[in-house]
Protein backbone atom coordinates (compact mmCIF):
# COMPACT_ATOMS: atom_id res chain seq x y z
CA UNK A 1 0.00 0.00 0.00
CA UNK A 2 1.95 3.29 -1.00
CA UNK A 3 0.49 6.83 0.73
CA UNK A 4 -1.60 7.57 -2.33
CA UNK A 5 -3.58 4.73 -1.58
CA UNK A 6 -5.04 6.38 1.39
CA UNK A 7 -3.97 9.95 1.32
CA UNK A 8 -2.36 12.23 4.06
CA UNK A 9 -5.46 12.01 6.09
CA UNK A 10 -5.78 8.61 5.99
CA UNK A 11 -2.05 7.80 7.35
CA UNK A 12 -2.79 10.50 10.07
CA UNK A 13 -6.01 8.40 11.22
CA UNK A 14 -3.93 5.38 11.24
CA UNK A 15 -0.91 6.64 13.09
CA UNK A 16 -3.52 8.54 15.57
CA UNK A 17 -4.18 5.22 17.69
CA UNK A 18 -0.41 4.75 19.03
CA UNK A 19 0.37 8.56 19.84
CA UNK A 20 -0.78 9.09 23.53
CA UNK A 21 1.30 6.96 25.90
CA UNK A 22 0.92 9.60 29.35
CA UNK A 23 -2.27 11.37 29.15
CA UNK A 24 -1.67 13.73 31.75
CA UNK A 25 -1.75 17.59 30.52
CA UNK A 26 -2.99 15.78 27.19
CA UNK A 27 -5.89 18.40 26.43
CA UNK A 28 -5.83 17.84 22.37
CA UNK A 29 -3.53 15.62 20.61
CA UNK A 30 -3.67 14.77 16.58
CA UNK A 31 -6.58 16.24 14.82
CA UNK A 32 -6.50 19.80 15.95
CA UNK A 33 -4.26 22.74 14.14
CA UNK A 34 -2.54 22.49 17.10
CA UNK A 35 -1.66 20.58 20.11
CA UNK A 36 -3.15 21.92 23.31
CA UNK A 37 -0.95 21.09 26.42
CA UNK A 38 -1.86 21.46 30.11
CA UNK A 39 1.28 23.07 31.68
CA UNK A 40 -0.96 24.58 35.27
CA UNK A 41 -1.83 28.15 35.39
CA UNK A 42 -4.16 30.46 33.31
CA UNK A 43 -3.17 29.49 29.96
CA UNK A 44 -3.00 26.11 27.73
CA UNK A 45 0.41 25.90 26.09
CA UNK A 46 -0.43 24.83 21.98
CA UNK A 47 2.30 23.42 19.62
CA UNK A 48 2.61 23.30 15.83
CA UNK A 49 4.24 22.05 13.32
CA UNK A 50 4.53 22.74 9.49
CA UNK A 51 7.04 21.42 7.07
CA UNK A 52 7.88 23.32 3.67
CA UNK A 53 9.82 21.03 0.97
CA UNK A 54 11.24 23.19 -2.38
CA UNK A 55 9.46 22.51 -5.69
CA UNK A 56 6.30 20.72 -3.27
CA UNK A 57 5.18 23.75 -1.69
CA UNK A 58 7.41 26.76 -3.31
CA UNK A 59 9.80 27.85 -5.91
CA UNK A 60 13.23 29.00 -5.15
CA UNK A 61 12.39 31.36 -8.87
CA UNK A 62 9.39 32.68 -7.97
CA UNK A 63 10.21 34.77 -4.52
CA UNK A 64 13.90 35.61 -3.02
CA UNK A 65 15.06 34.18 0.39
CA UNK A 66 13.03 36.68 2.97
CA UNK A 67 9.71 36.19 1.38
CA UNK A 68 9.66 32.19 1.76
CA UNK A 69 10.97 32.78 5.35
CA UNK A 70 7.91 35.00 5.81
CA UNK A 71 6.07 32.17 4.36
CA UNK A 72 7.41 29.63 6.49
CA UNK A 73 7.14 31.01 9.70
CA UNK A 74 3.17 32.46 8.54
CA UNK A 75 1.71 28.90 7.92
CA UNK A 76 2.66 27.84 11.25
CA UNK A 77 1.21 31.32 13.21
CA UNK A 78 -1.72 30.84 11.50
CA UNK A 79 -2.43 27.44 13.05
CA UNK A 80 -1.87 29.15 16.61
CA UNK A 81 -4.34 31.48 15.46
CA UNK A 82 -6.61 28.99 14.54
CA UNK A 83 -6.81 27.83 18.69
CA UNK A 84 -7.28 31.41 19.36
CA UNK A 85 -3.71 31.62 20.48
CA UNK A 86 -0.84 33.99 20.76
CA UNK A 87 2.35 32.96 19.64
CA UNK A 88 5.89 32.73 21.62
CA UNK A 89 8.89 30.82 20.47
CA UNK A 90 9.76 29.20 17.05
CA UNK A 91 12.21 26.54 16.38
CA UNK A 92 13.80 26.16 12.13
CA UNK A 93 14.93 23.08 11.32
CA UNK A 94 16.81 23.00 8.01
CA UNK A 95 17.95 20.22 5.56
CA UNK A 96 20.12 22.80 2.92
CA UNK A 97 21.65 21.59 -0.33
CA UNK A 98 25.13 22.28 -1.32
CA UNK A 99 24.51 25.07 -3.73
CA UNK A 100 22.89 27.44 -1.44
CA UNK A 101 24.35 30.64 -0.59
CA UNK A 102 25.23 32.36 2.75
CA UNK A 103 23.71 35.19 1.54
CA UNK A 104 20.32 33.42 0.96
CA UNK A 105 20.18 31.49 4.27
CA UNK A 106 20.93 35.05 6.00
CA UNK A 107 17.82 36.47 3.65
CA UNK A 108 15.76 33.58 4.95
CA UNK A 109 16.48 34.44 8.53
CA UNK A 110 15.75 38.12 8.01
CA UNK A 111 12.47 37.30 6.68
CA UNK A 112 11.38 34.53 9.61
CA UNK A 113 13.39 37.42 12.16
CA UNK A 114 10.86 40.36 10.39
CA UNK A 115 7.67 38.26 10.83
CA UNK A 116 8.70 37.41 14.08
CA UNK A 117 9.04 40.45 15.34
CA UNK A 118 5.62 41.62 14.04
CA UNK A 119 3.98 38.96 16.06
CA UNK A 120 6.17 38.71 18.75
CA UNK A 121 7.57 35.46 18.12
CA UNK A 122 11.26 34.54 18.98
CA UNK A 123 13.11 32.31 16.54
CA UNK A 124 14.64 29.95 19.64
CA UNK A 125 16.22 27.39 18.58
CA UNK A 126 16.14 24.77 15.50
CA UNK A 127 18.60 22.20 13.87
CA UNK A 128 20.51 22.46 10.61
CA UNK A 129 21.67 19.59 8.17
CA UNK A 130 22.73 18.86 4.55
CA UNK A 131 20.10 17.58 1.61
CA UNK A 132 20.83 15.92 -1.45
CA UNK A 133 18.99 18.08 -3.40
CA UNK A 134 16.35 20.48 -2.10
CA UNK A 135 15.85 22.58 0.66
CA UNK A 136 13.76 21.52 3.42
CA UNK A 137 12.14 23.79 6.02
CA UNK A 138 10.73 22.99 9.06
CA UNK A 139 9.34 25.50 11.81
CA UNK A 140 7.68 24.14 14.86
CA UNK A 141 6.14 27.09 16.89
CA UNK A 142 4.85 27.71 20.74
CA UNK A 143 1.91 30.01 21.52
CA UNK A 144 -0.21 30.03 24.24
CA UNK A 145 -4.09 30.64 25.08
CA UNK A 146 -6.13 31.10 28.18
CA UNK A 147 -7.77 27.79 29.07
CA UNK A 148 -11.88 29.30 28.31
CA UNK A 149 -10.77 30.76 24.73
CA UNK A 150 -9.24 27.89 22.89
CA UNK A 151 -10.85 27.36 19.30
CA UNK A 152 -11.01 23.96 18.89
CA UNK A 153 -12.65 21.72 15.53
CA UNK A 154 -14.64 19.60 17.13
CA UNK A 155 -16.90 22.29 19.03
CA UNK A 156 -18.85 23.38 16.46
CA UNK A 157 -22.85 23.10 16.92
CA UNK A 158 -25.94 22.74 14.95
CA UNK A 159 -27.36 26.16 14.11
CA UNK A 160 -23.53 27.94 13.84
CA UNK A 161 -23.43 30.25 11.07
CA UNK A 162 -20.06 29.60 9.30
CA UNK A 163 -18.06 33.00 8.70
CA UNK A 164 -14.35 33.23 6.49
CA UNK A 165 -12.17 35.93 8.16
CA UNK A 166 -10.66 36.84 4.20
CA UNK A 167 -11.76 36.16 0.85
CA UNK A 168 -11.58 32.77 -0.74
CA UNK A 169 -9.84 31.36 -3.65
CA UNK A 170 -6.81 33.68 -4.50
CA UNK A 171 -3.86 32.10 -2.98
CA UNK A 172 -4.87 28.72 -5.57
CA UNK A 173 -5.08 31.26 -8.21
CA UNK A 174 -2.09 33.06 -8.02
CA UNK A 175 -0.36 29.59 -7.39
CA UNK A 176 -1.80 28.33 -11.35
CA UNK A 177 -0.67 32.15 -12.60
CA UNK A 178 2.48 31.17 -11.38
CA UNK A 179 3.27 27.94 -12.37
CA UNK A 180 1.59 29.01 -16.08
CA UNK A 181 4.28 31.87 -16.21
CA UNK A 182 5.29 33.58 -13.33
CA UNK A 183 6.79 36.88 -14.53
CA UNK A 184 3.89 37.48 -16.70
CA UNK A 185 1.53 36.71 -13.56
CA UNK A 186 2.79 39.34 -11.02
CA UNK A 187 2.80 41.89 -13.27
CA UNK A 188 -0.83 41.10 -14.58
CA UNK A 189 -2.60 39.68 -11.45
CA UNK A 190 -0.45 40.80 -8.41
CA UNK A 191 -3.07 40.42 -5.76
CA UNK A 192 -3.46 37.00 -6.52
CA UNK A 193 0.12 36.18 -6.63
CA UNK A 194 1.27 38.17 -3.75
CA UNK A 195 -1.63 36.38 -1.26
CA UNK A 196 -0.08 33.33 -2.47
CA UNK A 197 3.51 33.71 -1.83
CA UNK A 198 3.22 36.06 1.48
CA UNK A 199 0.35 34.61 3.34
CA UNK A 200 -0.67 37.07 6.80
CA UNK A 201 -1.50 34.84 9.61
CA UNK A 202 -4.99 36.22 11.11
CA UNK A 203 -3.77 36.20 14.40
CA UNK A 204 -5.65 39.72 15.38
CA UNK A 205 -9.15 38.04 13.96
CA UNK A 206 -8.24 35.16 16.00
CA UNK A 207 -8.50 37.38 18.79
CA UNK A 208 -11.86 38.98 17.96
CA UNK A 209 -13.48 35.34 17.54
CA UNK A 210 -11.06 33.67 20.80
CA UNK A 211 -12.24 36.98 23.15
CA UNK A 212 -15.86 37.34 21.88
CA UNK A 213 -17.06 34.11 23.74
CA UNK A 214 -19.32 33.54 20.65
CA UNK A 215 -17.24 31.57 18.12
CA UNK A 216 -17.94 27.39 18.42
CA UNK A 217 -15.57 26.33 16.14
CA UNK A 218 -11.96 27.44 14.06
CA UNK A 219 -9.91 25.65 11.77
CA UNK A 220 -7.57 27.92 9.16
CA UNK A 221 -7.78 26.87 5.72
CA UNK A 222 -4.73 25.63 4.64
CA UNK A 223 -6.12 22.20 2.34
CA UNK A 224 -9.10 24.72 1.25
CA UNK A 225 -12.80 25.58 2.45
CA UNK A 226 -14.23 22.12 0.88
CA UNK A 227 -11.58 19.71 2.94
CA UNK A 228 -11.33 22.47 6.02
CA UNK A 229 -15.18 22.73 6.70
CA UNK A 230 -15.17 18.89 6.22
CA UNK A 231 -12.55 18.69 9.31
CA UNK A 232 -14.64 20.63 11.12
CA UNK A 233 -17.73 18.78 10.15
CA UNK A 234 -16.35 15.30 11.18
CA UNK A 235 -14.90 16.46 14.24
CA UNK A 236 -17.63 18.07 15.38
CA UNK A 237 -19.95 15.43 14.28
CA UNK A 238 -22.30 18.15 12.26
CA UNK A 239 -23.21 18.60 8.56
CA UNK A 240 -23.23 22.14 6.60
CA UNK A 241 -24.67 24.04 4.23
CA UNK A 242 -22.70 26.75 2.00
CA UNK A 243 -24.62 29.27 0.22
CA UNK A 244 -22.61 30.23 -2.73
CA UNK A 245 -23.83 33.30 -3.84
CA UNK A 246 -22.44 34.51 -0.20
CA UNK A 247 -18.53 33.75 -0.90
CA UNK A 248 -16.55 36.47 -0.48
CA UNK A 249 -14.17 36.01 -3.40
CA UNK A 250 -10.64 37.59 -4.35
CA UNK A 251 -11.22 40.46 -6.79
CA UNK A 252 -9.51 39.64 -9.66
CA UNK A 253 -10.36 35.78 -9.02
CA UNK A 254 -13.14 35.92 -12.52
CA UNK A 255 -10.47 37.82 -14.49
CA UNK A 256 -7.78 34.88 -13.73
CA UNK A 257 -10.23 32.75 -13.94
CA UNK A 258 -10.93 33.91 -17.80
CA UNK A 259 -7.02 34.14 -18.58
CA UNK A 260 -6.56 30.57 -17.65
CA UNK A 261 -9.92 29.17 -18.92
CA UNK A 262 -11.05 28.07 -14.98
CA UNK A 263 -13.65 27.91 -12.64
CA UNK A 264 -12.76 30.73 -10.16
CA UNK A 265 -15.22 28.97 -7.85
CA UNK A 266 -13.22 25.81 -7.76
CA UNK A 267 -10.32 27.78 -6.23
CA UNK A 268 -12.85 29.47 -4.01
CA UNK A 269 -14.33 25.94 -2.88
CA UNK A 270 -11.40 23.51 -3.09
CA UNK A 271 -8.15 25.92 -3.41
CA UNK A 272 -5.71 25.41 -0.96
CA UNK A 273 -3.23 27.71 1.14
CA UNK A 274 -6.08 30.13 2.58
CA UNK A 275 -4.42 31.33 5.89
CA UNK A 276 -7.54 33.57 6.66
CA UNK A 277 -9.96 31.56 9.34
CA UNK A 278 -13.07 29.28 8.87
CA UNK A 279 -15.16 29.72 12.03
CA UNK A 280 -18.58 28.88 12.97
CA UNK A 281 -20.28 31.51 15.42
CA UNK A 282 -23.21 31.43 17.63
CA UNK A 283 -25.80 32.97 15.15
CA UNK A 284 -27.32 35.34 17.59
CA UNK A 285 -23.79 37.15 17.42
CA UNK A 286 -23.05 37.60 13.75
CA UNK A 287 -24.08 41.43 14.15
CA UNK A 288 -21.63 42.21 16.48
CA UNK A 289 -18.88 40.10 15.33
CA UNK A 290 -19.26 42.46 12.03
CA UNK A 291 -19.07 45.55 13.85
CA UNK A 292 -16.68 43.98 15.84
CA UNK A 293 -14.39 43.36 12.47
CA UNK A 294 -14.87 46.83 10.55
CA UNK A 295 -13.90 48.26 13.59
P1 LIG B 1 -2.65 21.67 9.54
O1 LIG B 1 -3.07 21.70 8.08
O2 LIG B 1 -3.52 22.48 10.44
O3 LIG B 1 -1.18 21.94 9.74
P2 LIG B 1 -2.58 18.86 9.17
O4 LIG B 1 -3.71 18.62 8.22
O5 LIG B 1 -1.18 18.97 8.63
O6 LIG B 1 -2.90 20.18 10.02
O7 LIG B 1 -2.57 17.77 10.28
C1 LIG B 1 -3.75 17.36 10.93
C2 LIG B 1 -3.39 16.75 12.28
O8 LIG B 1 -2.54 15.62 12.11
C3 LIG B 1 -2.62 17.72 13.18
O9 LIG B 1 -3.08 17.52 14.50
C4 LIG B 1 -1.19 17.26 13.01
O10 LIG B 1 -0.41 17.56 14.15
C5 LIG B 1 -1.32 15.77 12.81
N1 LIG B 1 -0.24 15.18 11.99
C6 LIG B 1 0.03 15.44 10.69
N2 LIG B 1 1.07 14.71 10.25
C7 LIG B 1 1.49 13.96 11.30
C8 LIG B 1 2.52 12.99 11.49
N3 LIG B 1 3.36 12.67 10.50
N4 LIG B 1 2.67 12.43 12.71
C9 LIG B 1 1.82 12.76 13.71
N5 LIG B 1 0.81 13.65 13.61
C10 LIG B 1 0.64 14.25 12.42
MG1 LIG C 1 -4.22 24.37 10.25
Amino acid sequence: MKLSDIGEFGFIDRIEPLSIVRKAGVIKGIGDDCAVIDMEGEDYLLVTTDLLVERVHYMMDWAGPRVIGEKALAVNLSDIAACGGTPMDAFISLAIPSDITIEWLDGLYEGMASLGRKYNCNLLGGDTTGSVSDLIINITVTGRVNKNKVLYRHTAQPGDIIIVTGPLGASAAGLDLLLKDNREARDLFPQLTETHLSPRPHLEEARILADSGFCRAAIDMSDGLSSDLAHICEASEVGAVLEQSLFPVAESLTDAGEYLGKDPMDWALHGGEVYALLATIDEKALDELRQAFAK
